[in-house]
């Protein structure tokens, strides 16, 4: 039954999208549209790749691999969870997101490039899933108790730090032109600024990435140079390079850990509690939240200081118009959401402008 379910999962995520998509782009313009096909797509694919993973888990598929596996245990482990992943997530997904292209290419103008598509998606998929993998060998190979934790952290800081240069290696990400060059603002100059190409997914976007000084990013669609003027691109690098520059990175990443640590011990065997390492870890990490948020208008801040707080306005104030930034919403969706809406950080700005 499971298996029929698994087989027949990628054909119905496929459907699902295009009728989905299709109905997004209806009636918008281009940069609207790639929002909502954005939003869609990616929404699709969390249900699609949760659904087959459970379904997956579900089937007798893991308990055949780790027994057909050779070897130790662990080996097999880590094969049947790599399946898991594979056929249950990636292949769902990947349905949703090939089954959003035609919609792509009504924004784009241009038929869509099936084989290219797929080799992207499989980069993309592999930078996202191959780090968990690293982490989940790192603890599954670590001493049990306390002492394995340094060799988990060790790895995941390795991966956070890795992470962003294989992006730039393997990815669709190429260094600015001259022109794009002279807009960067002279905080983000010593950065690793690079420029993700999104010809056929217009969508205006930046994020700071890395912690090794040195080797750290600010990559920045290229659909972001067209939405903005250039003293708005500046602000948004010089947000981006307040992230680098305050420690932000590496802050999120150890309140994350943190808030984590709880479950790993648990799942280490050094507390036999589960409820409430469980309502341990899931209390702190509601509290990365507002954290993440205080990153956010600090950044604001930084990039004020640098640019004028002028620039930064007219950045998020256009951004929130193409509907790239939330611009308010209820209480509870605050509350959990790791960006801070727009109105707020506009009005943080002026006062920030008082003195
Ligand atoms: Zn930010």
């Amino acid at each position: 039954m499971h298996a029929v379910a698994l087989l027949v999962a990628p054909l119905l995520a496929y459907l699902a999208s295009r009728a989905v998509t299709a109905a997004a782009v209806r009636g918008a313009d281009r940069v609207t549209a790639a929002t909502r096909l954005r939003r869609a797509n990616r929404l699709l694919q969390v249900a699609a790749g949760l659904g087959g993973i459970a379904l997956a888990t579900d089937s007798l598929l893991d308990d055949a691999v780790v027994a057909a596996v050779p070897g130790p245990d662990t080996a097999g482990l880590l094969v049947a969870l790599a399946g898991t992943v594979a056929v249950g997530g990636v292949l769902p997904a990947l349905s949703v997101h090939l089954g959003s292209r035609p919609a792509w290419a009504t924004v784009a103008g241009r038929e869509p490039d099936y084989p290219s598509v797929v080799r992207r998606y499989v980069v993309v998929a592999g930078l996202l899933t191959v780090p968990a993998f690293v982490v989940v060998a790192a603890w599954l190979a670590a001493p049990a108790g306390v002492s394995g934790l340094p060799v988990v952290a060790g790895a995941a800081l390795a991966v956070v730090a890795g992470l962003p240069v294989a992006a730039a290696a393997l990815g669709a990400v190429r260094r600015p032109t001259p022109a794009e060059r002279a807009v960067v603002p002279e905080c983000a100059r010593d950065l690793r600024v690079r420029v993700v190409a999104t010809d056929r997914n217009p969508v205006a976007n930046a994020v700071a990435a890395g912690v090794v000084p040195g080797l750290r990013y600010v990559f920045v669609t290229d659909a972001l140079f067209e939405t903005l003027d250039d003293a708005a691109v500046a602000a948004v690098l010089a947000h981006e390079a307040g992230h680098h520059r305050r420690h932000h990175v590496l802050a999120r990443f150890l309140a994350t850990g943190l808030a984590l640590a709880p479950l790993f011990l648990t799942a280490s065997g050094v507390f036999d509690a589960l409820l409430p390492a469980t309502a341990a870890s899931v209390g702190l990490l509601l509290l990365v939240g507002p954290a993440v948020r205080w990153t956010e208008y600090d950044a604001d801040a930084y990039a004020a200081d640098r640019v004028g707080a002028a620039s930064m306005e007219r950045a998020l104030a256009t951004l929130a118009d193409r509907g790239l930034l939330p611009t308010d919403r209820p209480p509870l969706v605050g509350l959990v959401s790791l960006h801070p809406a727009v109105a707020d950080r506009l009005s943080r700005l002026r006062d920030h402008n008082r003195f």
